[in-house]
């Protein structure tokens, strides 16, 4: 009787988590110019809807729908001769099977101890730091676990120096990787846990990446926001910063437009946009950790790469159209990547592309992107993850976890074509 009540107990509160997504509808639109783009970028806020992905060059852009606004969304459209269709009628019913599939993934692959992590599902944030903290245990010659401040919430930010000589040779370039600055972007996570991986166990068809290269390795950039989306909102991007507006009604800064880098031309200041930029560069400690990082090494860091999803896309900055200088040379080692990359990726995905953010994507501002190359990291890289989908329709910032292990190796080898691209060039 116990068992079946705490069942009963256990399934409810999992459909209260998402319950606030029930109806909830997924649109593929056809935005044709960016008079468009402009007219849907002004329903965010009034209609809550929440754009997923912005369409490029032959792909729709995805956004979410609340329930009580289909109607009004669909009628904008329409009066404005949008093309779009309902590719999922209600996403809760994805997200109740991407809890199914993650669960049944958790079944026999408890964490063994041994300073090794799976990549058969998506781990949480205690998993992912005791994980890190047993491979800086397991390895002490090798790595050294920096806890790098505090959160908003005043979480723990933590990340992996990877090196043979203990970082002490000022003259090794220093190639720098970071995912989850936005929280429900999942996927991101397993390429930096697989990076440290290969990394850690030695288990490299280059040896020389580790030997000539130091690493510094941020799985999670975003902890409180991470948390909140395992145990109460699946698709929070933004971090959890509150004191921005009378009851916190909207709460959250977009960490990826509070960097120093043409702060506030290409977001949003209002604190209810999946976009805001906060109250004024680095006013978030997340973002702060990531600067930090930069300033300490940035005369050693000769590549960033931040993990985003969606898109299949390798981009560069700057985030406002405007070319880095040294942009032909930043192209070839994209183009680098994202070969070897296209070379393993999975048939069902299209291949990698790479350009300049803005041309590729859209304009935008206070990105750690930029900001890398304000603190002289000649060759940042945002990379957009590709827009997987099973065969239930999970996709985008839902994963299936059998493909976790196939994203992680498929990124890996386009951060391994960039390292290479760093040792031949300085070292
Ligand atoms: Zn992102």
């Amino acid at each position: 009787m116990f068992l079946y009540l705490s069942f009963l107990l256990s399934f409810s509160l999992v459909l209260a988590k998402h319950e606030m997504y029930d109806g909830h509808s997924l649109f593929e639109i056809k935005i044709q110019d960016v008079n468009q783009i402009e007219l849907v970028r002004n329903l965010e806020v009034p209609l809550q809807i929440d754009i997923w992905t912005y369409s490029q060059m032959d792909k729709k852009a995805v956004i979410l729908v609340p329930k009580k606004n289909l109607e009004q969304f669909q009628d904008v459209l329409n009066r404005n001769d949008i093309q779009y269709n309902v590719d999922v009628d209600n996403i809760k019913r994805l997200m109740d099977e991407e809890d199914r599939l993650m669960d049944e993934a958790k079944k026999g692959s408890e964490r063994s101890g041994t300073a090794r992590i799976g990549f058969d599902r998506i781990y949480n944030l205690t998993e992912v730091y005791t994980y890190l903290e047993e491979v800086a245990s397991s390895y002490p010659d090798l790595v050294t676990l920096v806890n790098a401040g505090k959160s908003f919430e005043g979480r723990d930010i933590k990340y992996l120096k990877i090196s043979t000589t203990n970082f002490e040779d000022t003259s090794k370039p220093i190639v720098f990787v970071e995912s989850l600055l936005h929280a429900r972007e999942w996927v991101t996570l397993p390429p930096t846990l697989y990076a440290i991986d290969k990394l850690v166990t030695g288990n490299l068809t280059e040896r020389s990446v580790l030997d000539k290269i130091d690493w510094i390795i941020l799985p999670i950039a975003n902890p409180d926001g991470y948390e909140f989306t395992h145990v109460q909102n699946r698709f929070w991007r933004k971090n959890r910063a509150t004191g921005y507006m009378i009851n916190d009604i909207c709460v959250g800064v977009d960490l990826n437009r509070n960097f120093d880098a043409n702060w506030g031309a290409f977001s949003s200041s209002n604190v209810c946009s999946e976009i805001f930029h906060g109250r004024y560069a680095f006013s978030e400690p997340e973002s702060k950790v990531v600067r930090d990082i930069l300033r300490t090494y940035g005369n050693r860091t000769k590549m960033f790469m931040d993990i985003h999803s969606a898109g299949s896309m390798i981009l560069y900055g700057w985030g406002n159209g405007v070319l880095v200088p040294n942009a032909l040379s930043v192209h070839t080692a994209g183009i680098q990547m994202a070969v070897a990359i296209n070379a393993v990726k999975t048939s069902w995905n299209p291949n990698y592309i790479v350009g300049n953010s803005a041309l590729v994507l859209y304009q935008a501002s206070g990105l750690a992107m930029d900001y890398a190359t304000v603190a002289d990291v000649p060759y940042s890289f945002v990379y957009e993850l590709p827009q997987h989908r099973n065969s239930a329709g999970i996709t985008i910032f839902l994963v299936d976890p059998a493909l976790v292990q196939q994203f992680a190796m498929e990124t890996w080898e386009g951060i391994l074509a960039g390292a290479k691209f760093v040792r031949d060039i300085y070292t």
